[in-house]
């Protein structure tokens, strides 16, 4: 308990640390170079030049190689402090990279200058998600500032490319460089959350993005009987999947409130025919499905051809089906001990409930679960994530580190 004490007023010892960091990250504006923009370098070497200056064991970077980046790699920071057992790491993961600011005139200050008023740092990648390299590293600080050794290792992994996709990021490191990780290491992505920190996320839908193309015959307006509508068929065709999905795959998992049930929804619809006196002769659309982890991706897309086949029959037109995304998702066992950590840590430092919870899918923690390693996404924060104006507040940068601490000297 002294320790914890001692380490929580080291933390709050660092707020001028916190508005250095945001300040000279915000003014590296690292954009993906899929994205045009100048990629994560500039800000890799600033927080290279930080960490070097600390008493990390192990510190290191994966280049990846990616020839769209001007010095052709994409970095990805390792940085180790050793605890009293090696054997494995509590990981800390967050980003570089930054969406682009967007609609500069919605902006009532330079994106790429933070501004502080009161708690908060405006400016991009303040929240989304320097707030988490922040966080992670003043956590380890407190720990070297004050002699002290956790019981197992307290790592970094500050990574590249997460906004499009992470292939120059966690997902080439886990596919070339798995001797980073051992087995039972845990992964802690301080990258979503809520504002009063009650979320912790330990499991996603699968997704399941679905393209129909409807091919029918085109024909003048006034003359249906010499084609084939598309349009129509396409519309009852969505329909019909709409009911046959909700009905076939119906199961509730407390977990993913409060939509508690895998999800079916018409999305996108491609423009046909520009004109109104024609008869479509093809009709493309999208269905987002979001499915819950008791099912398979491939008994949905079985029901979705039994549809298929019975309106192709019934109307005498070809229906193509293809699928853009099919991700599968592994939950992180509501038992175990990282989930329970993160919970009663979060709730000795904010005073609040938190709850495990499930997430429609998206995070960069799925990638990790689905290596077979424990991950939980949590931080608490506004959501400002991809907006302008976006902000972080620097009592949740500090109140994180210290929920980081907990869980890593309560350790087992
Ligand atoms: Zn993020």
């Amino acid at each position: 308990m002294q320790e914890e004490k001692q380490v929580f007023a080291k933390i709050d010892s660092y707020k001028d640390l916190v508005v250095e960091m945001q300040t000279r990250m915000i003014a590296c504006p690292a954009v993906s170079p899929h994205s045009d923009g100048d990629g994560e370098d500039a800000k890799a070497q600033y927080l290279l030049g930080l960490l070097k200056t600390m008493k990390f064991d192990e510190l290191y970077v994966i280049d990846v190689k990616d020839p769209k980046s001007k010095t052709g790699v994409r970095p990805n920071i390792v940085a180790k402090y050793y605890g009293q057992n090696k054997s494995k790491n509590l990981w800390v993961m967050a980003h570089m990279d930054i969406v682009p600011p967007g609609d500069l005139s919605l902006w009532k200050t330079d994106p790429f200058k933070a501004v502080v008023k009161g708690d908060k740092i405006y400016g991009r990648g303040s929240e989304d998600n320097h707030q988490g390299i922040i966080s992670g590293l003043l956590t380890v600080k407190a720990f070297m500032d004050l002699g002290i050794r956790p019981p197992y290792n307290y790592s970094l992994l500050i990574n590249a490319d997460e906004e499009l996709g992470s292939e120059y990021g966690i997902v080439a490191l886990l596919k070339k460089h798995k001797k980073t990780f051992a087995k039972e290491d845990m992964f802690l992505v301080p990258d979503g959350g809520n504002p009063d920190g009650t979320m912790v996320e330990i499991a996603e839908k699968n997704m399941l993005w679905v393209k129909f193309t409807v091919y029918g015959h085109q024909a003048h307006a006034s003359m249906p009987l010499c084609g084939v509508n598309a349009s129509r068929v396409g519309s009852i065709l969505s329909i019909k999947l709409d009911e046959a999905l909700h009905k076939k795959f119906n199961k509730k998992d407390k977990l993913f409130a409060p939509e508690l049930t895998s999800t079916f929804e018409p999305t996108k619809h491609e423009a046909n025919v520009p004109n109104v006196n024609t008869i479509p002769g093809t009709d493309v659309f999208y269905f987002d499905c979001r499915i819950l982890p008791c099912y398979k991706n491939d008994d949905v897309l079985k029901e979705i051809a039994r549809v298929v086949k019975a309106v192709e029959k019934q109307y005498k037109v070809k229906i193509k089906v293809e699928t853009p995304i099919n991700d599968v998702s592994l939950p992180t066992d509501k038992k175990h001990p990282l989930v329970n950590l993160v919970v009663q840590a979060a709730k000795d430092v904010y005073k609040n409930q938190p709850k495990p919870i499930g997430v429609g899918g998206g995070s960069v923690a799925a990638y990790f679960r689905n290596a077979g390693y424990p991950a939980v996404v949590f931080s608490k924060l506004f959501d400002m994530a991809h907006q302008p104006n976006e902000y972080s507040s620097i009592k949740n940068t500090l109140g994180d580190a210290k929920v980081f601490a907990l869980a890593a000297l309560r350790m087992k």
